[in-house]
């Protein structure tokens, strides 16, 4: 997964130009002594020049190194940049901070670690250093600080400023082996060379959420702060970015869980309440059937209102069992014309068409990916509400359209019916929400919440535009 280390070549013209200087030094002296001149001062004056010829030559060479050791940095804080970009394992992003961070700091001893605010501890996840220090930090404390659980003393982080490198006293004593003796602290700083201890904290806007030290060898300072703290920050932000996702994912799949519980609550409660509610609308028409006359007006009137709600609420049963049906018994998707589901459609609603009178036509319509007996559905559905919501005494108009936009078709069902108060249009969609009585247009309220749902199966979406008096547009798209 990490990329590969980034080399430092030294320029090869540079490098040749200075031997080829040197040469000519070296050849310019042996001339002089060769040609014995004619006096000491003149020699001199030459050799002086051949010194500060060569001076001037070390000096560029030490500038080249400085050079490139810039360039190094820069190469790798760009290839860290690119690389943290990835979506990453926590793991790595630590282990791989790690790793570039031992490489900015030189000698130093790099040691990342992950703080959990509920448990209040910071836990060492990844080292880097130079192989024989941490050789001997293993012998000395006979164990890896990798893994390495610790308490962060209060006060201590109150030093550790946000987005910046801070100096903290103490030396590695402060940082991970509070646990142990001062004493045995001090001798592994002895030991190892340990000099200065620098911290620096990856934040999540106000939140703490783990830290970076560079523990600096005694003789040498901390020479690339600025590089240390553009890494460490690169690292912050893909942590951020990495726990951002997980809680993400997370959240979606718990969406997913509870999705799946409810549709298998929604069948499985719809599928048994339909056996006893049987058994009520039954035995209350045999009630009505068998003693209709028999008791008094209010009796009946009573019957009366029990078959019709009990019918009513088979309906409603059914209208549920069919829209948890929408993904779990969904059918494949395949490549189908559409102008031909539409035939289909316009024969199932053969009657509903006579009898309103109402006038169908259509654009071409493509083809399209999706499951057939789904997408008759939702015509269907459209087309039979724009025939139900028609005005009174205005022959129903519809029209069919599509076209293409983003790999999707967005097809489009036009009427001229009683149109819907722009206020409701969200509302349309929600199962069992209705804007009118049943009295004046009968219907359950399911057929757009199950339209919508088929559209969202096949990855696309529903929408409605209407003037109230005028007539409504239904659109949604499903993928070309
Ligand atoms: P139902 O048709 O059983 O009432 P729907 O879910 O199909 O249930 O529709 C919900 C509501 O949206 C309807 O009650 C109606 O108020 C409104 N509606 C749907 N289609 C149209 C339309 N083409 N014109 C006017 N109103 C509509």
């Amino acid at each position: 997964m990490s990329p590969p280390e980034v080399p430092w070549k030294k320029h090869d013209r540079i490098e040749a130009a200075d031997t080829k200087l040197q040469e000519i030094l070296a050849e310019a002296e042996r001339l002089i002594e060769d040609r014995s001149p004619q006096s000491h001062d003149e020699v001199d004056l030459l050799r002086q020049e051949i010194e500060l010829l060569r001076q001037s030559s070390t000096e560029c060479k030490r500038a080249e190194e400085a050079l490139g050791g810039h360039l190094k940095i820069v190469q790798l804080l760009s290839a860290s940049a690119t690389h943290l970009l990835e979506p990453l394992p926590e793991n790595e992003v630590f282990e791989y901070t790690a790793r570039q961070l031992h490489m900015i700091a030189g000698n130093a001893i790099v040691v990342v670690s992950d703080y959990d605010p509920t448990t209040n501890q910071t836990t060492v996840r990844a080292v880097a250093g130079p192989e024989q220090k941490l050789q001997r930090e293993l012998a000395l404390l006979g164990r890896s600080l990798v893994g390495l659980a610790f308490t962060v003393a209060e006060g201590t982080l109150s030093i550790v400023v946000p987005g910046n490198l801070a100096r903290v006293g103490g030396g590695l004593y402060d940082l991970s082996f509070r646990q142990l003796p001062e004493t045995v602290c001090r001798e592994i700083e002895q030991k190892l060379d340990l000099g200065e201890v620098y911290v620096m904290p990856f934040v999540q806007g106000e939140d703490y959420m783990g830290s970076v030290a560079i523990i600096t060898d005694r003789n040498e300072g901390l020479i690339n702060r600025g590089e240390i703290e553009l890494l460490v920050n690169q690292a912050g932000l893909a942590l951020k970015r990495n726990r951002a996702e997980a809680a993400l994912k997370e959240y979606a799949d718990r969406l997913k869980r509870s999705n799946e519980d409810l549709e298998r609550f929604a069948y499985v409660s719809s599928h048994d309440l339909q056996e006893p509610l049987r058994t009520i609308v039954t035995f209350t028409q045999l009630l009505e059937r068998r003693y209709k006359g028999q008791m008094d007006k209010d009796a009946d009137e009573y019957i009366g209102f029990i078959v019709e709600a009990g019918t009513r609420m088979q309906t409603l049963i059914n209208d549920l069992l069919d829209f948890s049906r929408v993904s779990t018994r969904g059918g494949a998707f395949a490549i189908v014309d559409t102008e031909a589901l539409l035939d289909q459609t316009l024969a199932n609603l053969q009657t509903k068409i006579e009898d309103s009178g109402a006038e169908i036509t259509r654009d071409p319509l493509p083809r399209v990916k999706a499951d057939p007996s789904q997408l008759v559905q939702v015509f269907q559905n459209l087309i039979g509400n724009a025939i139900k919501f028609r005005r009174e005494g205005v022959q129903p108009r519809i029209h069919l359209s599509a076209r293409r936009t983003n790999g999707m078709v967005q097809f489009s069902v036009a009427d001229n019916g009683i149109g819907i108060d722009p206020q409701y249009l969200g509302r349309i969609f929600v199962i069992f929400q209705r804007l009118h009585g049943r009295d004046k247009y009968p219907g359950t309220g399911i057929g757009l919440a199950i339209t919508k749902r088929i559209v969202e199966r096949h990855g696309g979406r529903i929408w409605a535009e209407s003037e109230p008096g005028t007539g409504s547009i239904f659109y949604f798209t499903i993928p070309a």
